[in-house]
């Protein structure tokens, strides 16, 4: 395959747009090499400005969970820009789409629409700690909840201490409200929880990690967070970006029987444009303005086209309501397919999955939390992502992202993606 236009293209781009991208992981960091410049896109399907083909295993990071360009979503957003792309007042629309999310996900009595995952939980926290009068948060190493001030505290500063910024320009002042705790252990969870009692207003965790690879909650670790936060008081966030309308039509809580009090969305929600959304029952929802105390707002919230995209994809997954299981087996297909191929090359590995989220780590022992994923072989996820690109597969430039799998792809494409894992991994 050849790259010179993307290289160019990017050539071009590091001159007025800092690293070249608008969101750092797109700039192939973790793997080398020159990030690959999409043209266009269908169905399973990514095309890029080179004239190459690939079988797309991002998905635009998980929005396109029906396929790229899907008819409905593109016709929608096509029919509502012929009649204005934005009022900055309230629209139809909008209680249209909040009305259908709120019949799928059950728990949740009222919406609020922002634009991205990061305004989502930023928005959420804010809400939570307004709501329980406390400043403190808890949230788990290796979890992402978008780049707002107070999630961007790093892993390993212990969980009990205060955590430390990881990025300048996060003042101590703010990190010193975000506490940190590991991923599947409830014991180190009841232990920062003990250490801080009455001062924690929320936990928030993705019920799916999807920020460290795939990793699923084990031994019922949603079930006791819940029962934790009920006996301290402390208000639950899940943050289903990832896996809202994507696991399920309830998303992970319907998948696993847990409840959150806060719930975050994106990606899915948006089908494809920039939506976020953070939902809860009333008593919650009404403490945000204009009836309630706490500020959140957006000029562009809720915007026309952004609610059809999303009314469209939500139309869609609720009116087949096959479409998760098939998403389900498609995966474990995949699952399979690419244990057996690795087997047979003797390439030590560890795959999870859940639903339609799958991740391989190059290392045998389980991955269940931060310290277990950043243990995997990272030299061996570097060849195995540039030997997949040359097949034209299209996986994420980074072992700590999950695979999204798409409803668009054939059982054909899964094969040839079994196939190109098993030439690939045959060169390790
Ligand atoms: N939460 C989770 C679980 C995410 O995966 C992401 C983004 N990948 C975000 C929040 C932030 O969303 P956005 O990039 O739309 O701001």
């Amino acid at each position: 395959m050849l790259y010179q236009r993307s290289s160019s293209l990017f050539k071009e781009a590091e001159v007025v747009i800092p690293g070249g991208v608008n969101s750092p992981v797109r700039a192939f960091g973790a793997v080398g090499g020159t990030p690959v410049f999409a043209k266009s896109a269908k169905g399973a399907y990514v095309y890029d400005e080179d004239g190459n083909t690939y079988i797309d295993y991002i998905n635009s990071w998980g929005p396109m969970i029906l396929g790229h360009a899907f008819d409905p979503v593109v016709n929608a957003v096509i029919e509502k820009a012929k009649q204005g792309t934005s009022f900055g007042m309230p629209t139809a629309i909008e209680t249209e789409i909040a009305q259908l999310a709120t019949s799928m996900v059950t728990n949740i009595e009222k919406i609020r629409f922002v634009n991205s995952g990061t305004e989502a939980c930023m928005s959420a926290v804010r809400l939570a700690r307004g709501f329980a009068k406390k400043d403190k948060i808890i949230k788990f190493a290796g979890c992402y909840h978008g780049h707002s001030d107070s999630f961007l505290i790093a892993a390993g500063s212990g969980a009990i201490t205060f955590g430390t910024p990881n990025s300048p320009g996060v003042t101590q002042g703010t990190a010193k409200d975000t506490l940190l705790a590991k991923y599947n252990d409830i014991d180190n969870v009841t232990e920062v929880v003990e250490a801080n009692k009455g001062e924690i207003a929320c936990i928030i965790i993705e019920p799916v990690a999807g920020n460290m690879g795939c990793i699923p909650p084990k031994d019922n670790f949603l079930q006791k967070l819940r029962t934790l936060c009920d006996q301290h008081d402390i208000l639950l966030i899940f943050d289903e970006v990832m896996t809202g309308f994507r696991l399920a039509a309830g998303g992970a809580q319907e998948l696993y029987n847990v409840y959150a009090d806060i719930v975050c969305f994106g990606k899915v929600i948006g089908g494809g444009l920039p939506v976020g959304a953070f939902a809860a029952r009333n008593e919650i929802m009404d403490y945000l303005a204009p009836i309630g105390p706490v500020y959140q707002a957006g000029t562009l919230s809720g915007n026309p086209l952004a609610m059809a995209a999303g009314l469209a994809m939500l139309k869609a997954l609720d009116a087949d309501k096959t479409v998760f299981k098939r998403l389900a087996e498609k995966t474990e297909y995949l699952h399979q397919g690419f244990s057996k191929v690795l087997q047979k090359n003797n390439v030590k590995h560890s795959i999870n999955r859940v639903g339609s989220m799958i991740s391989i780590h190059f290392e045998e022992h389980e991955v269940f939390d931060f310290e277990t994923s950043a243990g995997a072989n990272n030299e061996t996820f570097k060849k195995f992502f540039h030997g997949m690109l040359k097949e034209g597969i299209y996986i994420a430039p980074s072992a700590f992202e999950t695979w999204f799998i798409s409803d668009a792809l054939s059982y054909d494409d899964l094969d040839a993606t079994i196939k190109a894992v098993d030439k690939v991994s045959k060169n390790f």
